[in-house]
């Protein structure tokens, strides 16, 4: 389905391309609208009284309305970053003291299977203020450990919740709206932070109506170009959090003592930005509502279905992820009795299909549930179809002959 809008499949007919996960392939209308930026209405934004640079600007803000409209926000609470990293950063050491109380009993909770963008930024933070680090466990069926969190939240002052919407190793997905509502009862100090990299472009979001403090995105996870990404905050959090880049652009006035800010989104958006890719990702996400993104959700849903269906009639593989369809997404991370995770997908390649082996960014979830130090890892968007999950089984069973001789 839909390869044929993304040039890179087109241009490698012989590839199979299972890492979505950390990168999509760019359609033709991201890479277009690209280039007939620079082409035709490079100029920079929010400056120049001319034309150009005015038409610049309504292109960059009509591509934040695009973006705002996707996930139900409005405008001026969608900032732009170059990534989750950035945007997990910028709440990590912009929070004040009146949310994270140096040398206290506060606690910063993550879970195991967060991804090192936002956990060590917490980590770090919390090292910094003196603050006790959690980690909500997982379970044995590699889902959030719900259980866990109830008993920490009852013993502790958790502050921030700092949690993925989809686990980028194991395909879990969280259900956030129960997550959530749990929390406001029960923990209502807590602000609420979703690394939303994954499930951005497999399942729809709705910030408003999950009632989540902040969700962060990267554009090239969901066919936009890569250094950009999106930060959401609730307005009054926005207001209160510190700009931790500082300098043009972001400011109301300048005196030699000090300086104040720009009203949202500017005071969080400092120095030139990257327009020709905020461009490129409204049209990405405008491609993606095009498409519809429960329809991909549907379509993914079939996909995951026939994979957990193969993997299951397959010797000596082993799946670390839920063994069904119900709250996951497209990604697998399994490892093949016998056959180290790289030289696997090294074998893989020699077939042209690309995985990837390793740690993927979760060295707390090896160790503490996984207890492997790598794994191979299938991750799949609209552009796969079953073919290619009949490609990568018959791949893995060529790797077996490569090791049985
Ligand atoms: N969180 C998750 C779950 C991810 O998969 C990734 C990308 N691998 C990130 C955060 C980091 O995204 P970026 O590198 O674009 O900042």
């Amino acid at each position: 389905m839909y390869k044929s809008d993304f040039p890179l499949l087109t241009n490698h007919p012989e590839l199979v391309y299972l890492d979505s996960a950390a990168t999509t392939q760019k359609p033709n209308v991201v890479i277009e609208a690209i280039k007939h930026f620079y082409e035709n209405e490079n100029a920079n934004v929010h400056r120049g009284i001319y034309k150009l640079s005015e038409n610049a600007t309504d292109l960059y803000e009509q591509s934040r309305n695009t973006i705002a409209s996707f996930i139900n926000s409005k405008p001026e609470n969608i900032i732009f970053t170059s990534g989750v990293t950035e945007g997990m950063n910028m709440i990590a050491w912009g929070l004040g003291e009146e949310f994270i109380e140096t040398n206290s009993d506060d606690m910063l909770l993550m879970t195991s299977m967060e991804h090192h963008s936002n956990l060590v930024p917490w980590q770090q933070r919390g090292i910094r203020s003196d603050v006790k680090l959690g980690y909500v466990k997982v379970t044995k069926d590699y889902r959030l450990n719900l259980k866990h969190l109830h008993e920490v939240v009852k013993a502790q002052n958790v502050k921030i919740l700092a949690l993925t919407h989809m686990s980028n190793t194991l395909g879990s997905i969280s259900d956030l709206k129960q997550i959530i509502s749990f929390m406001r009862k029960n923990s209502p100090q807590t602000l609420i932070v979703v690394d939303g990299a994954q499930a951005i472009a497999h399942l729809p979001v709705d910030v408003v109506d999950l009632d989540v403090d902040f969700y962060a995105f990267s554009g090239h996870k969901i066919f936009g170009p890569t250094g950009i990404g999106i930060l959401y905050g609730k307005s009054y959090l926005l207001d209160r959090l510190y700009p931790i880049h500082t300098g043009g652009g972001m400011i109301r006035t300048v005196e030699k003592a000090e300086s104040t800010w720009a009203p949202l989104p500017d005071k969080l958006e400092a120095g030139t930005p990257n327009i020709a890719g905020a461009i490129g990702l409204g049209k990405a996400i405008e491609y993606t509502k095009h498409i519809g993104i429960q329809k991909i959700f549907d379509y993914e849903q079939e996909l995951i279905e026939y994979f957990i269906t193969k993997a299951n009639s397959t010797d000596r593989f082993n799946l670390f992820g839920p063994n069904n369809t119900k709250d996951r997404g497209a990604v697998f991370s399994f490892e093949v009795d016998g056959i180290h995770a790289h030289d696997l997908a090294q074998l893989l390649d020699e077939k042209n299909i690309a995985v990837r082996a390793g740690h993927h960014c979760t060295q707390i979830l090896m160790k503490e549930v996984l207890q492997v130090p790598a794994t191979v890892r299938a991750s799949f968007s609209i552009y796969n179809d079953k073919h290619d999950i009949d490609m990568l089984f018959e791949g893995i069973d060529y790797a077996k002959t490569v090791f049985s001789s």
